[in-house]
């Protein structure tokens, strides 16, 4: 986010009191500190994704699930990643704040977009001794009209949350090359399709040096939305072809 942009957010915390990023009734001091910018109404409806799902995708299921098993989603796929979580799933409120976040010029909403990701370091194997964090890119097109990369606001965010004792790194390694289309606006056999080709390395210099560290190589790509994992594996398959990592994880605030 540029220095004027965070300027702007400053003013705007200023002169309006606290509301909730989603129905904007005001909002007290305490619960602006518990959970900002969301009334405890809203934050009710919100649905989390805590068991039942998908070890590989994260996809979740509403029926309960015995041992190991391989989704729908994820059969007859090569996923370049090992694992993904996801923290709510993608409805109702949840999406109107992801909405408003991206599209309604609320940088400001990455704060609270941060702290409902937080949830996902309950996953065990999120645990390990440090992780470089890699935020999914925007398209510098994009980039130039949203103002700020979402899943980097989100990354930096969630960083905060991480539990003592993780070391984590936020390295941009990746770069959109090509425009795609709005998930949304695609059905699933498109959305698998779509980003095909979508991103290349974007530091070399970055991966040197990573490769040169004498540690274990965790890589934990962010982004704001997952829908069939598609996006975060083309970005892990270009992570993997370049680096060696031990691993590759994903997550996501929402799950489509
Ligand atoms: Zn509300
Ligand atoms: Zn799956």
């Amino acid at each position: 986010m540029s220095g004027l942009a965070h300027l702007w957010q400053g003013v705007r915390g200023w002169v309006y009191p606290p509301a909730c990023g989603v129905c904007d009734v005001p909002l007290t001091t305490e619960r602006q500190v518990e959970r900002p910018f969301l009334c405890g109404d809203c934050e009710s409806t919100l649905k989390a994704i805590e068991d039942g799902y998908c070890e590989i995708c994260g996809q979740r299921y509403d029926a309960p699930l015995l041992g190991a098993f391989q989704c729908a989603n994820c059969k007859d796929r090569e996923l370049a990643f090992d694992f993904a979580v996801s923290a709510w799933r993608s409805a109702g409120v949840a999406r109107e704040l992801m909405h408003r976040f991206k599209y309604g010029q609320q940088v400001h909403l990455s704060r609270l977009v941060g702290s409902l990701i937080s949830v996902v370091w309950r996953d065990e194997r999120l645990l390990r001794d440090s992780w470089v964090v890699v935020p999914v890119p925007l398209h510098p097109k994009r980039l130039r009209e949203r103002g700020f990369n979402q899943s980097r606001e989100i990354a930096v965010e969630m960083m905060r949350y991480a539990p003592p004792g993780i070391e984590l790194e936020m390295c941009d390694l990746l770069r959109r090359t090509r425009h795609t289309v709005r998930q949304a606006q695609l059905d699933r056999e498109d959305r698998l399709r779509n980003p095909d080709g979508a991103f290349e390395l974007k530091s070399y210099r970055l991966v040197k040096r990573l490769e040169d560290e004498e540690k274990e190589l965790n890589l934990l790509l962010v982004d704001d939305v997952m829908t069939t994992g598609s996006t975060v594996s083309e970005c892990a398959s270009v992570l993997r072809e370049a680096l060696e990592p031990d691993r590759i994880a994903a997550v996501s605030v929402l799950r489509g």
